[in-house]
């Protein structure tokens, strides 16, 4: 097939848009995307320090790569990469996160469950079994990546969410019955740094072509806890629906967005736990979680 722009060979075919590209239009169209999402959001501004939560897989490095072309040439915005090793053997080689970072000459920090909490995921899971890891370890990994970011001046964290993603999250809480995440708005609670996240518009296989287009090295393997089925189910539905009708995705993203509108929202925000200090309840997630597993 030919680009539908300039006749070279296409790479993609978007369902949603008819259109076929080529390598030199698909990148266009990815990173214009991207840049419509920064754009409209205001995610990064003069003087921020952007860090992108590195796992080392393809959405991670992808937004890596994403960033340092945008605001390599930037004086007024850093750029760095964090990765948390929650300590799940044959899963997330820190090392793989570290190459990818010094190959586009990113500044790297590292750093674990073990020193931080002085116990690994699979320990948690050996205790408390499979049910929650995915729980504990979100909960965990945030307060770490808050923490580190407080260290090095972080003002926006980048995660390589895809639409995909995105729109599997507005099915699922809408298929709870979960009002309050869906209308709940996406700024972040005093104390925490806010999340941008760049790719919010962009299918995730388009994401992985991107990956595979310019990154080497990025990890391939799933974490062995992955096991969310309501999300695995949700992903089913919604692959076979956009199939027949391709903007789907979209338009549930663009339903979400319309939900979190600040205004529609009320709420006094969080506190800070009151023995850890970190922004939370009365007691924060994480020293709940810590509770739970040292005392099992
Ligand atoms: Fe942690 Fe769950 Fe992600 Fe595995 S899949 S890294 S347990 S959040």
């Amino acid at each position: 097939m030919k680009c539908s722009k300039c006749r070279r060979d296409a790479i993609l075919f978007q369902r949603y848009s008819g259109l076929h590209l080529c390598e030199q239009h698909f990148n266009r169209d990815f990173e214009a995307k991207a840049k419509r999402a920064i754009r409209e959001h205001r995610w990064i501004r003069p003087g921020d320090t952007v860090a992108v939560a590195l796992s080392g897989g393809k959405d991670s490095s992808a937004v890596l790569f994403f960033l340092h072309r945008l605001l390599g040439e930037r004086r007024d915005v850093r750029l760095m990469a964090i990765t948390v090793d929650e300590g799940i053997s044959g899963y997330r080689d820190p090392g793989q996160a570290r190459a990818i970072a010094e190959n586009m000459g990113v500044p790297w920090v590292t750093a674990t469950f073990r020193d931080e909490y002085g116990i690994t995921l699979d320990e948690i899971v050996g205790r408390k079994g499979t049910g929650l890891s995915c729980s504990y370890c979100g909960v965990l990994r945030r307060a770490l990546m808050n923490r580190i970011a407080r260290e090095h001046g972080v003002t926006k964290f980048a995660y390589g969410f895809n639409l995909d993603d995105e729109a599997q999250s507005v099915l699922m809480n809408a298929l709870r019955g979960d009002a309050d995440r869906l209308t709940r708005p996406m700024r972040e609670a005093e104390g925490m740094v806010p999340r941008i996240k760049p790719f919010m518009y962009v299918p995730e296989r388009e994401v992985a072509l991107y990956a595979f287009l310019h990154v080497e090295g990025f990890d391939l393997a799933g974490c062995p806890y992955a096991g969310d089925a309501l999300r695995g189910d949700v992903r089913g539905i919604l692959d076979d629906y956009t199939y027949r009708h391709p903007a789907t995705k979209y338009s549930l993203v663009n339903l979400g967005e319309a939900l979190r509108e600040p205004e529609r929202v009320t709420g006094e925000g969080l506190r800070v736990c009151e023995r850890c200090g970190e922004p939370c309840g009365r007691i924060c997630r994480t020293c709940q979680v810590l509770d739970e597993v040292r005392r099992s």
